[in-house]
């Protein structure tokens, strides 16, 4: 059951690609996603904890996809970002599962209130190269 503070926080949030609402979508391991297209932008909302538990983010540039995955795991541990590379063919599907890229980081690394393309890209090429 919603409370007023869950709904606030859901009634805020917002899918980072095509800024829709986000609405009800029971997948997986989500239970809400972009009003629009689900695989822009997923929620895993904890209705005990009254937080997000984890949220993922899919954006293609170019022939690159990106997915970036913020889990809050709560105290001691507290958040894990992991991002996803894959490269894509000229249809936008994955051409070739060994060119997959994944890396899990400490920390909550993107803000998904404030996408900006290139400061999303710019960040995830900082962090495949030092990774
Ligand atoms: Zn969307």
């Amino acid at each position: 059951m919603l409370n007023q503070a869950d709904k606030t926080i859901l009634n805020s949030l917002k899918c980072p690609l095509c800024k829709c609402p986000i609405d009800i979508n029971p997948v997986k391991n989500y239970n809400y996603g972009c009003a629009l297209d689900p695989t822009h932008y997923r929620v895993m909302f904890d209705y005990t904890l009254s937080k997000i538990k984890y949220q993922t983010f899919s954006f293609c540039v170019g022939d690159n996809k990106y997915i970036i995955t913020i889990n809050d795991f709560g105290q001691p541990i507290g958040f894990k970002t992991e991002i996803f590379f894959k490269k894509l063919d000229g249809n936008g599907f994955e051409i070739d599962s060994n060119k997959e890229k994944r890396i899990i980081l400490e920390g909550n690394l993107f803000d998904f209130t404030n996408f900006i393309e290139e400061k999303f890209l710019n960040r995830i090429h900082t962090i495949l190269a030092f990774n």
